[in-house]
């Protein structure tokens, strides 16, 4: 099966190893920054892709919004980053 690429907003300065995903929760519908690696969120999405070194918000799944703890459910695609407004802290796309 075809693996679908999806952009990222920052690397994380954390694990060194992630990239930070645009993800959004299931339940009040704000989106995060999420490391793919370490799973750390980030809940100011501008804030993080222009300092990636700020603190990180929870942890996922947990939503830093609305606290639900399993809020953060959604990969946000590419269209649905620019639906959301948030398309200039879009730095690249990989797997
Ligand atoms: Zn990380
Ligand atoms: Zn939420």
């Amino acid at each position: 099966m075809a693996r679908h690429k999806s952009p990222y907003l920052a690397r994380c300065e954390f694990c060194e190893q992630g990239l930070l995903r645009f993800m959004q929760c299931d339940r009040c519908r704000a989106v995060a920054g999420v490391c793919d690696e370490c799973e750390l969120v980030w809940s100011d999405v501008r804030a993080v892709c222009s300092d990636p070194k700020l603190k990180s918000s929870s942890a996922f799944p947990r939503c830093p919004a609305c606290g639900a703890t399993d809020g953060i459910a959604i990969r946000l695609n590419r269209t649905q980053i620019i639906r959301a407004g948030l398309q200039d802290c879009i730095r690249g796309e990989s797997e």
